[in-house]
């Protein structure tokens, strides 16, 4: 069986070779695979600022500097994890509806391989194509959504289908376990009162940013596993969940956010869930000053992958 990992970066050095993540082989070998990087370069369901198509590639681009060992965990990803850079599904711009086909459709082959897809979005949009290829082989997934919106208004613009309807298009396609789910992070000025409230009517656990702030970040931690349990679960991160100050490249930026020190205390404490999938989303280069937001996203990346390999090391 091969094994894919990262090049050595003592024998060459971290700033060479094409952009792909933290230097793993471009392949779609999905047999060999445990984990694959996939981006999914579709921003036209966003409501205001657009640039998310770049996102895959400017999060490509910085994690040339991430290494194999994660020390928070005391794991090197690669003795656990066979991981391949997959590359990118097909998206048509200004076509949500085709792009949708067209995601769920590159997705597909990966769920079904067994393959855990990391993907690399995009605008928040690309969250129910994801869903609905992972739920076609996983049936209905708990939801652990790091954000500063719900993402479950019922439409823009007279449109059921944006960067800030997924969640909701979600349960009433029956994707997910609204009873296993749960948000996190939420703050920031509101259309109105009900913003938050279509949520918890929708069957969704909400932890507000002012929440954490009152329980701590490990008491934050205890809420989502006790939320999500034993479930299939899928993990979408949006950037603006941090403050702008860590992550101003971003579609709707809100203040009074988290560190990406916060961000990684977070993550790494789902450690031991059943993982169907993850993304980190809504990262908008074209915003983002010495790509600190990228950064950031490909850190969440990488933090991903650990738990992948934490999971798939006790299922041995
Ligand atoms: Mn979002
Ligand atoms: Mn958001």
């Amino acid at each position: 069986m091969t094994r894919y990992e990262p090049a050595d970066s003592f024998e060459t050095p971290r700033f060479s070779d094409v952009r792909t993540f933290m230097r793993l082989p471009n392949t779609r070998d999905l047999e060999n695979a445990d984990a694959a990087i996939v981006g999914a370069p579709f921003d036209t369901g966003a409501t205001f600022r657009v640039g998310a198509r770049f996102g895959p590639e400017g999060i490509r681009s910085v994690s040339h500097l991430l290494r194999r060992y994660n020390s928070s965990h005391g794991i090197d990803l690669f003795d656990h994890l066979s991981v391949i850079d997959y590359g990118d599904v097909a998206v048509v711009p200004g076509y949500i509806e085709e792009s949708y086909r067209l995601i769920e459709e590159g997705l597909a082959p990966i769920h079904r391989a067994g393959v855990i897809p990391v993907v690399l979005g995009g605008d928040h949009s690309i969250a129910l194509p994801e869903l609905r290829a992972a739920a076609a082989v996983h049936g209905p997934l708990a939801l652990v959504q790091f954000d500063s919106h719900p993402d479950t208004w019922d439409s823009y613009f007279g449109m059921k289908h944006t960067h800030g309807t997924p969640f909701k298009r979600a349960v009433e396609e029956g994707l997910l376990r609204p009873e296993r789910s749960v948000q996190v992070g939420m703050r920031g000025s509101l259309y109105d009162a009900s913003d938050w409230e279509a949520s918890r009517e929708l069957g969704f656990e909400l932890i507000t940013t002012d929440e954490v702030r009152e329980i701590g970040i490990p008491g934050t931690i205890e809420r989502i596993r006790e939320r999500v349990g034993d479930a299939k679960v899928y993990v979408s991160f949006d950037v603006d969940f941090a403050d702008p100050a860590y992550a101003p490249g971003t579609g709707t930026p809100e203040v009074g956010g988290f560190t990406s020190r916060e961000v990684q205390e977070l993550v790494r404490g789902l450690a031991g869930l059943d993982p169907a999938g993850f993304d980190v989303v809504e990262v908008y280069p074209a915003y983002d000053p010495a790509q600190i937001t990228a950064l950031l996203a490909a850190n969440v990346a990488h933090e991903f992958l650990a738990l992948a390999a934490i999971a798939k090391k006790s299922s041995r």
